[in-house]
């Protein structure tokens, strides 16, 4: 365990079982922001005020303010790519203070500006269980096509993220986050309080984190009606039926949004896009399910709403069987290509040309909601538990979706085959990896993704189910809007599934091993088949035998025979003179050299 892990572990910040320890803290901020958006050049105008909360027992000296826009900044330091049509000026602050006290952001002794965040030396440090009150004017433009996450889709329509001074995160095992914004990672921030008033021409419709405050306000008389009934409707409502020719108007209306306890706020805009909607009931409650898109290109979306109410329910009530715990989420299809990215109660999504993969990527991202914003995870650092966990929930509900179709398997497939073609090669790291060291995209998607969720099938299969199911749900309740090291899940694990699992995390976790059997040879007098694991990860045994007069038997063993750290074992085989084949099956779990899986029997 890395010293400063160690160090929060003696301190009784987190403790050994896997729970919260008894000095368990975390910092946290409240937002009040008004900003008005141009569409067409998507500039952005802000007022904002920060009340940042120090739970720590640290006196705070400095501050970090992230400034996620100037991503976009001619100059700025990028691991993903932006186009260069589509640099912006970046994000300018003005007007800064401190506890109402004006603050100059210039350059100097006290004032640090890196390419995505500033870094303010305090006069007076923050002590323990106190607050500062910071309040900034700024300016900013989102890009002018949809890149890395965020952006405008046409003139008419934009998704908007990662847009206004964020604090940074404060906690007990880096202290300030002071890592920059490259693209290739997402953000990591602490819990917060938003009360957000969005202004934008008459006409457009916004949909945002959190609850609008004033539908009475912003939407037409007829579709506050509408908007009315799918709170409770639970048939799809068109509240907007979207239109080729919107409304041009110079009147500026204010959508009212406010959410409490997330990690950030996001919202989509447009004039143009079709609104449909329903409740679903979750444990007793209606939530409010919309999705939203533009009906001349994307008319493949007017299905996502049924697939979004579904995998509600599936994620409330199967895997990981914990109720929504949000009033909303709304799927906006502003991405023009086959992609998504998870907000807070808000996905920006792409359409496919394959059904399955539009039903997939609607549950992901919807899947984000219990990792990593129910459990506050830093994505910057932990993406396997995070985007692993989404791709495992997502695999099997696309097996639920689809049972006994031909896309039963689709996702399962997708990730296995690009798991497989990748597996092993230098880059392939340990998971345990720090994510923002991963900066080329091959090696973000087999860490954060693919590696990752075959740890969890593979572990499911190991456990069991209802073991499994305990243990999940134990770590998401103990650290639900708390923040998780990957220390915490895997003690979590230990002590509730009653094993002790260090080699499974030894080996999945801490070492660069990787998914590959072979079968390697059988002992006709001892009748036994021998397996050798050449990748060294633990990975389930399924061994088909198939026998001269035709018959098929299967031979399961979980991941638990590797468990001694043997790097081979043997299988007791019945009756070997009676079988003609014996064959690896790799349909399920990772194995990346096909070529070592059959053997003949000639006696
Ligand atoms: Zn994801």
């Amino acid at each position: 365990m890395p010293k400063e892990f160690k160090k929060a572990y003696k301190n009784k910040m987190r403790s050994y079982d896997g729970s919260p320890g008894e000095n368990y803290w975390q910092n946290s901020s409240s937002y009040t922001i008004v900003a008005e958006i141009e569409p067409g050049s998507w500039k952005i105008k802000g007022t904002e005020k920060i009340v940042y909360n120090n739970n720590s027992p640290d006196s705070l000296r400095t501050i970090v303010i992230k400034t996620y826009p100037n991503h976009y900044k001619k100059g700025a330091a990028r691991a993903n790519k932006v186009p260069l049509e589509t640099l912006t000026n970046g994000m300018i602050l003005t007007d800064f203070a401190i506890d109402k006290v004006p603050f100059s952001l210039e350059e100097g002794p006290n004032v640090k500006n890196y390419s995505s965040y500033t870094e303010v030396s305090l006069a007076n440090p923050v002590p323990p269980g106190s607050s500062i009150t910071l309040d900034v004017n700024w300016t900013t433009e989102m890009p002018s096509i949809y890149v890395n996450r965020i952006g405008a889709y046409d003139s008419n329509s934009a998704f908007v993220g990662y847009w206004y001074p964020q604090i940074g995160r404060y906690d007990d095992i880096d202290g300030w986050d002071k890592l920059e914004y490259l693209g290739s990672q997402e953000f990591s921030n602490d819990f917060a309080d938003f009360n957000v008033k969005i202004k934008v021409p008459e006409g457009y419709n916004v949909w945002a984190t959190g609850t609008l405050q004033n539908p009475d306000k912003v939407l037409t008389a007829k579709e506050l009606k509408l908007y009315t009934e799918a709170k409770t409707s639970h048939r799809a409502v068109t509240i907007a039926p979207g239109t080729t020719s919107p409304k041009i108007s110079k009147e500026i209306e204010t959508w009212h949004y406010t959410a409490s306890n997330v990690k950030d706020f996001a919202f989509g805009m447009s004039n143009t896009f079709k609104w449909i909607s329903n409740a679903v009931t979750i444990n007793g409650k209606e939530v409010l399910s919309n999705v939203v898109y533009d009906v001349n290109k994307n008319d493949a979306a007017e299905r996502l709403l049924e697939v979004q109410e579904k995998s509600l329910v599936y994620l409330s009530t199967i895997s990981p069987g914990i109720p929504y715990p949000y009033p909303s989420f709304t799927t906006f299809i502003g991405v023009p290509e086959y992609d998504g990215m998870e907000f807070p109660m808000l996905a920006n999504n792409g359409i496919s040309d394959k059904e399955s993969e539009n039903t997939g990527v609607t549950f992901h991202e919807l899947a984000h909601t219990y990792f990593p914003f129910f459990v506050g995870i830093n994505e910057v650092k932990y993406s396997w538990m995070e985007e692993g966990w989404a791709t495992f929930f997502t695999i099997k509900f696309i097996q639920s979706y689809y049972k006994g179709g031909k896309d039963e398997n689709a996702e399962l497939d997708r990730n296995l085959n690009s798991y497989n073609k990748l597996a092993g090669v230098m880059w392939d790291v340990p998971l345990i990896t720090p994510s923002f060291l991963l900066t080329f995209r091959p090696s973000v998607g087999q860490l954060s993704y693919r590696k990752p969720a075959f740890l969890y099938l593979t572990l499911e299969n190991m456990l069991g189910e209802a073991t499994f199911q305990k243990c999940l749900k134990t770590y998401i309740n103990r650290w639900a809007g708390k923040h998780p090291t990957p220390y915490d899940f895997m003690f979590t694990f230990n002590e509730i599934s009653n094993q002790n699992l260090d080699w499974f995390w030894n080996a999945w976790v801490f070492q660069p091993g990787y998914g590959d059997l072979a079968l390697t040879g059988f002992d006709k007098n001892t009748s036994k088949v021998h397996i050798k694991n050449i990748g060294g990860l633990p990975v389930p045994i399924i061994l088909k035998l198939t026998y001269k007069d035709g018959k098929e038997q299967l031979i399961e063993r979980t991941a638990e025979v590797w468990s001694q750290g043997d790097s081979s074992v043997e299988i007791d085989i019945d009756n070997i003179k009676n079988i003609k084949s014996i064959q690896l099956i790799t349909t399920h779990y990772p194995d990346s050299d096909k070529t070592n899986n059959g053997l003949e029997i000639k006696l």
